[in-house]
């Protein structure tokens, strides 16, 4: 299956250079995520389906860079029905008639059919999307080329799900990933493993900072982050966050107000 790529044209500082959206044509013509509703997007679907008519979004998650644009889409393509894992309390923002679908759903798309895949962890709600056939994974925001993934901690992220996410992927061993920012992944394996690799290190990093006597994540980012813009910052700060709480949940740190304490000496 060779989607088309279809970009949101909304580059800004959250998106980088903005995000890929996939149409996938054939029979069901379905684009996966919908941008941000930008003209220019909306004009090259409708070129790219040339007279074809849209049959279904299928949103990766509730994040507005992938939903925003559904009611944009909406208006100017009233057949099209909008599919994705509920996010309660948050997808009421988009106004559309949100169709549910959940893990291991099979959705007909294009000539072919996808599988979803509940791939929590960056938001509750984050699905891919797998072609076995061509062992081809739509990953949302699963994974960037060259870069690392944000947990929002305070936000619906989870990093205990997010590393049996990648896991899960890891197992279906795909081909090729086509993502929502970046370049087409060519190797997932190798960047999904160097995603492991780069958390079970963090993790390290944060233990040794609890031991070596900080309590809060302000103090830990200060000394295992080198300097940082206060954006950045916050955002480093939530990573931390994420790493706490699962160590929490890992039965090694305890909270106790607003200081965390190492439970073993493992
Ligand atoms: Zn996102």
């Amino acid at each position: 299956m060779i989607p088309v790529a279809l970009h949101a044209a909304n580059p800004g500082p959250m998106t980088g250079a903005g995000n890929w959206t996939w149409l996938i044509p054939g029979r069901v013509p379905t684009l996966i995520d919908a941008g941000v509703g930008m003209p220019a997007h909306l004009d090259a679907l409708a070129s790219a389906l040339g007279g074809a008519t849209l049959a279904q979004v299928l949103v990766t998650h509730g994040h507005s860079d992938h939903a925003a644009g559904a009611p944009a889409i909406a208006a100017r393509m009233p057949s099209a029905r909008f599919l994705k894992c509920l996010w309660p309390g948050r997808d009421q923002r988009w106004d559309v008639p949100w169709v549910p679908i959940g893990d291991d759903d099979q959705i007909e798309a294009g000539d072919t059919v996808v599988a979803a895949v509940h791939t929590a962890g960056h938001a509750p709600d984050h699905l891919c999307f797998w072609h076995a056939e061509s062992r081809s994974l739509f990953g949302g925001d699963l994974a960037i080329e060259d870069t690392t993934v944000w947990i929002p901690s305070n936000h619906g992220g989870d990093l205990q799900a997010y590393l049996r996410s990648l896991e899960r992927v890891i197992a279906l061993n795909p081909s090729r990933v086509f993502p929502a920012h970046g370049p087409i992944i060519e190797n997932p394996t190798a960047l999904l493993s160097s995603y492991l690799a780069h958390r079970q290190k963090r993790e390290r990093q944060v233990i040794d900072a609890l031991r070596s006597g900080d309590r809060t994540a302000d103090e830990v980012v200060a000394r295992i982050y080198s300097r940082l813009g206060d954006e950045i910052r916050a955002r480093a700060v939530e990573t931390v966050i994420a790493h706490l709480r699962k160590l929490e949940l890992d039965g090694l740190v305890r909270r106790c107000d607003k200081a965390w304490h190492i439970m073993t000496n493992g």
